[in-house]
């Protein structure tokens, strides 16, 4: 860890001496064991929901004559398969956005419309959970990139804040402009984050609580999707967080300046 990976290698070159060759691969091998834990930690988290799912049907098998049992397995197995179904999901999703590679849509993006999108996504689940979702006025402000990356990025903020909250709080979503930089903050009223877990929460796979993140249905994986869709917009996202108060997520992106779009025949170009 943190140390250098040196391949050395010692020829003969027959009568005329040796040949000594020595090789940095400390860039290939840190990949490669990122690589390796990740496909660890993937079967690992799909191993718990199928392991679930099979042991509850081997019990309603051994219930079948019991009608008020078989519908609570049911229930309990359904709800296994929706979370398996998110993490796989999850998966896909953070697979297509670590390759790092150029944004597959990019476009200049209204991010008014990002805000709205993501916002209409999380109505239900904040309704359901009674959190009100505030939202500022339109800010005109764009930026350059994967419009349905950024709703992706500012739903998964928005549907943690909801998840780690408390009923009738709030959860405000608001954009400005910075320097060169178009924040988009969202903010929670929630059970906030120590300051040791917060350094963590962009890892893969990272939970504060994984009890209780379990019951939410947390992968672990919607921060570190986040974070990559931020770095490959030119960008970042940071957190701030108070235990017991709150928590306030920041995704800075280079601004799409007004006078970057030539505007021909309706529509822009870049
Ligand atoms: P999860 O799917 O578990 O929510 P994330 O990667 O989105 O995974 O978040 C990682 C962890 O960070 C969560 O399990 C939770 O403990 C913590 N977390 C994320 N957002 C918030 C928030 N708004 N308030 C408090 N804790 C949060």
């Amino acid at each position: 860890d943190g140390e250098s990976v040196i391949d050395v290698r010692l020829g003969t070159l027959g009568s005329r001496g040796v040949l000594l060759l020595a090789e940095d691969r400390t860039r290939a091998v840190r990949v490669e064991e990122t690589r390796r834990d990740f496909v660890a930690n993937v079967s690992h988290e799909l191993k718990t929901p199928v392991g679930a799912i099979t042991l509850l049907a081997e019990t309603m098998q051994d219930a079948a004559d019991d009608p008020e049992a078989v519908r609570r397995f049911a229930g309990r197995m359904q709800s296994e398969s929706r979370r398996l179904a998110h993490l796989v999901q999850e998966i896909i999703e953070l697979s297509r956005v670590q390759g790092g590679s150029a944004l597959p849509d990019a476009e200049p993006v209204e991010i008014d419309d990002v805000v709205e999108t993501a916002v209409a996504m999380n109505r239900n689940l904040a309704l359901g959970a009674r959190i009100t979702l505030k939202t500022g006025g339109p800010t005109g402000l764009q930026v350059f990139g994967s419009s349905s990356m950024l709703v992706t990025a500012v739903s998964n903020l928005i549907s943690n804040a909801i998840a780690y909250s408390p009923p009738e709080t709030q959860v405000g979503i608001a954009v400005r402009r910075d320097g060169g930089m178009v924040e988009l903050l969202v903010k929670d009223q929630g059970i906030g984050i120590s300051k040791e877990n917060l350094e963590r929460v962009f890892e893969r796979f990272y939970r504060v609580d994984r009890a209780r993140s379990r019951t939410t249905g947390g992968s672990g994986l919607g921060l570190a999707i986040v974070k990559h869709i931020a770095t490959d917009h030119g960008g970042e996202v940071s957190a701030w967080s108070m235990e017991g108060q709150g928590s306030t997520f920041t995704i800075r992106l280079p601004e799409m300046g007004r006078t970057d779009a030539i505007t021909v025949g309706g529509s822009a170009l870049r």
